[in-house]
């Protein structure tokens, strides 16, 4: 429920549809995956063959769902989106890939959840384009070769290291998205402002791109919720100082960090002076799970370089009592 989760909720799906870029050069940022990505497409289309399997690794709404739309679009080819989860038994994926037409997409999210032997099946028809279908039970069971149509996988994950090296090997081509830099994603607030007719000058547009923590789909989230703002307190136009005072309402600070996010780092600050405190007594300073601490709070101000996790226990850096406008001790600033 927090505003500036990577993940998606219900009101980003039903928008992220109308902001999707549908075309390579539309896409904004990755510019690396992009330009690989290019030249993987475009060598298949002169070959007039499927190009090679694609794995998309990195943080969520970073793009990779996008991505897997724009491979297919560039291709001329229809796509199947499904996911790791989504497919538990090997019957599952048998009947998704004996389905798929000539040249397909076919979108694999979060493909490290998928279960082993639904991934052992995939590795043969990533392989040779065909899959062995066991009919039957126990000594009687035959396996049934069925051959499939060349296709194209997109596997998307935010764990490429989690990935069984077999499945990996089998992926020509590995994209690893970054998280964007603030230009880019002010580039990406300018765009969807003009989808959702938003009027927004470059500097508000930039204000909603510092506090997104480098993910697109967060500084879409923001917008939007500034646009509320600017509708309801103003005139609608989206300045500077109108998205600064919007998301001080929804807690979002200047740097990206929510509510949690500043508690934590207040308590580690004010109540145990920069630290080094165990993860267990900070989080019953700031009354939360520790594991609500440790993978909600802790990834992006680590990220951000404003806590470390050492051995001894987290300890704020001089960048953490810098924003939060007070005087670090003298060890700090040494
Ligand atoms: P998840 O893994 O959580 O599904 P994802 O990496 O697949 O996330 P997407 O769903 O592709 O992320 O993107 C999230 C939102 O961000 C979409 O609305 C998309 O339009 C927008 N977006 C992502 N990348 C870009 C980009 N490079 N340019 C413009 N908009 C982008």
């Amino acid at each position: 429920d927090r505003l500036v989760t990577a993940s998606a909720d219900g009101e980003d799906q039903a928008v992220e549809a109308a902001l999707r870029p549908r075309l390579l050069e539309e896409f904004i940022g990755q510019e690396r995956v992009r330009e690989q990505l290019s030249l993987v497409l475009q060598a298949a289309r002169q070959r007039g063959a499927a190009p090679d399997h694609v794995l998309l690794s990195g943080p969520p709404g970073l793009g990779k769902t996008t991505l897997s739309m724009i491979i297919a679009a560039e291709l001329n080819a229809p796509i199947r989106i499904t996911s790791g989860p989504a497919i538990q038994h090997a019957g599952d994926l048998a009947a998704i890939l004996s389905s798929l037409t000539e040249g397909e997409v076919l979108f694999l999210d979060e493909i490290h959840r998928m279960s082993r032997p639904a991934e052992e099946m995939l590795y043969m028809a990533m392989e040779d384009f065909r899959v062995d279908v066991i009919v039957g039970k126990g000594p009687g069971a035959t396996a049934i070769p069925l051959e499939l149509p060349p296709f194209t996988l997109v596997g998307a994950t935010t764990r490429a290291g989690l990935l069984p090296p077999p499945l990996r090997d089998r992926f020509g081509f590995t994209g690893h998205m970054e998280f964007y830099a603030p230009a880019e994603l002010q580039r990406v607030v300018h765009r969807s402002a003009g989808l959702l007719d938003v009027e927004i000058d470059p500097a508000g547009a930039a204000e909603i791109a510092g506090r997104s923590r480098g993910t697109p789909r967060i500084a879409n989230r923001l917008l939007r919720r500034v646009r509320d703002f600017a509708q309801v307190r103003h005139d609608g136009l989206v300045t500077r100082e109108i998205a600064a005072q919007a998301l001080e309402v929804y807690e979002v600070d200047a740097r990206g960090l929510d509510r949690l996010d500043r508690a934590v780092l207040q308590a580690l600050l004010k109540l145990f002076g920069g630290g080094p405190v165990g993860l267990s007594t900070l989080a019953v300073a700031v009354g939360e799970e520790a594991e609500t601490v440790e993978e909600v709070a802790e990834p992006f101000l680590v990220r951000e370089g404003l806590l470390a996790r050492t051995p001894r226990g987290r300890i704020a850096t001089a960048a953490a009592w810098q924003h939060l406008g007070m005087t670090p001790p003298q060890s700090v600033r040494a």
